[in-house]
């Protein structure tokens, strides 16, 4: 049976990956920033939580302290395999200048290489959540055909994603600066492990954890909820953003499968599942879900509202390498919004 470390463990993301590490009887070592957030975990995975289980967990208050990790790392027993890495900072109203990304993100993931180095050599491979926000460059055209590759890297500066005011600007660097912090540790310090890459674009899809109100919806999530469900249909068709999506549910066996997969050695993969256009949004939550008629955007219903040559990402080494397929884009909006409806209270 594989041992997993799983970072950020609590969060929108990790949750599907944790649900899917323990469906496939592995081991995980779950962290969360504070016992509550453990409690929470526990309580929506009673079975894998009871002694002797499949899971346990580690309590890391800041992950960008040095030896932050040292002793969850060096007090696992069986020892850790795998370490999965998706703590980040990425919801806006919990930052406010852009240290508050960039320290987290690239300190965090230093450190967390750091202790693996020094205290757990049984380690063989690290999956780290990175994004298309290190992909893309967000000042190029949306038109103009362009298809991104792991080649490529924004443009954002150490520089300017420190002084920046624009937040958005400050979580790309983030992702870009933690990235490059992993993929040098790998070339400059010969590690006993290797190293796998995820670059997704908006992560959309249903939960698998438990919230208390709308409030504490995930960034990406809460986009759908404002936007989209809880605005009104004379309101303008909010900006499409960053058009390219994946389901949450694909991004995390992404993940699963880029810890077991020998072929993934050492691989950036971007993993986006299609293009949609908040035209589309708006069409499928409408359609699906009638009442919405007063309170979600029409726009001009089934005209796309993306050039037809709007900038696509190539998944096509995540396919290939990983063996991975993507699901429809309706199923992910309709589960997404038939949830969201319900936790909101909206069921007319
Ligand atoms: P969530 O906000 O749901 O989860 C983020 C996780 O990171 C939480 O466990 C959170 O802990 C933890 N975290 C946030 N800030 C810090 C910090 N300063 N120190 C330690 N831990 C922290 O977001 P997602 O699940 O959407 O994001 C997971 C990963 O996926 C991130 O790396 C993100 O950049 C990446 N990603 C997400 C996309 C999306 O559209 N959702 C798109 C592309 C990439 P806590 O609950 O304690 O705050």
């Amino acid at each position: 049976m594989s041992r997993i470390l799983l970072t950020g463990a609590n969060g929108f993301v990790a949750s599907h990956i944790l649900h899917q590490l323990l469906a496939r009887g592995s081991s995980v070592r779950a962290v969360v920033r504070s016992q509550a957030k453990a409690d929470r975990l526990r309580a929506d995975h009673p079975t894998a939580t009871a002694a002797g289980g499949q899971l346990d967990f580690a309590i890391v208050p800041d992950i960008a302290a040095p030896g932050a990790f040292d002793s969850t790392l060096a007090s696992s027993t069986p020892p850790i395999d795998v370490v999965i890495h998706t703590a980040s900072p990425f919801l806006y109203s919990a930052a406010s200048k852009g240290s508050d990304f960039l320290d987290p993100a690239v300190q965090g993931t230093r450190q967390l290489l750091l202790s693996i180095k020094r205290y757990a050599p049984s380690v063989k491979r690290v999956v780290i959540t990175s994004s298309c926000a290190a992909v893309v460059d967000f000042d190029a055209p949306v038109a103009g055909g362009r298809v991104y590759t792991s080649e490529d890297w924004n443009p954002v500066t150490w520089e300017e994603a420190l002084a920046t005011t624009s937040l958005p600007t400050a979580y790309r660097g983030s992702k870009k600066f933690a990235e490059i912090a992993a993929w040098d540790f790998i070339r400059d310090e010969n590690p006993n492990f290797d190293l796998v890459t995820l670059c997704p674009p908006m992560v959309y899809g249903p939960l698998h954890h438990t919230i208390n109100s709308i409030e504490e919806l995930n960034e990406s999530n809460s986009r759908i909820w404002k936007l989209f469900i809880n605005s009104s249909k004379d309101a303008p068709l909010p900006l499409n953003g960053v058009h390219l999506f994946v389901d949450v549910r694909d991004l995390a066996l992404a993940h699963v499968l880029a810890a077991f997969t020998p072929g993934a050695s050492n691989k950036r993969m971007i993993i986006s599942g299609a293009k949609v256009s908040s035209q589309d949004i708006s069409d499928i939550l409408r359609g699906k879900f009638p009442f919405l008629a007063e309170t979600c955007p029409h726009g001009s219903p089934g005209v796309s509202s993306l050039p037809a040559d709007a900038y696509t990402a190539d998944a096509s080494p995540a396919k290939e390498i990983l063996g991975l397929e993507f699901r429809n884009v309706e199923s992910t909006f309709v589960e997404l919004g038939e949830q969201l409806l319900e936790i909101g209270g909206r069921n007319s």
